[in-house]
């Protein structure tokens, strides 16, 4: 069996992590080098690598997380925007191979992105 990702762990409360939101299907917690006053890493309980991972009947797991962090947003009162970034790939930046998307909060963002 493959080794498990260090979010893994952090689902299996292996490792602890500062969770901030806990739901049947996913989890949110923060990310441990924030790059914004709020930096959270937001998580499907279920081990899926990426996006390119995900199959057709995932559809309503990936609604689920979208939904989840506009709750997030709304429960931290993040009212001044917040940006959420998924890498998918090694060249795109991504580093565990677990699903997880990036909230990033609290400082404004410059587009493009590099
Ligand atoms: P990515 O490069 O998109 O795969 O992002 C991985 C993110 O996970 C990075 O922002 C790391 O800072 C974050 N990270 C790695 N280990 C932990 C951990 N134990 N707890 C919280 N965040 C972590």
């Amino acid at each position: 069996m493959a080794e498990s990702t260090i979010f893994q762990k952090i689902i299996d409360r292996e490792i602890p992590a500062k969770i901030v939101y806990e739901d049947d299907r996913c989890l949110a917690f923060e990310d441990i080098h924030p790059q914004a006053p709020i930096h959270l890493i937001v998580i499907p309980k279920r081990a899926i690598a990426s996006i390119d991972d995900l199959d057709e009947a995932d559809e309503p797991l990936a609604g689920h997380l979208l939904f989840a962090m506009r709750k997030i947003a709304a429960e931290l009162g993040i009212v001044d925007g917040y940006r959420v970034v998924t890498n998918c790939g090694r060249s795109a930046g991504q580093e565990v191979m677990h699903l997880h998307f990036h909230m990033l909060a609290g400082r404004r963002f410059g587009w493009p992105p590099g």
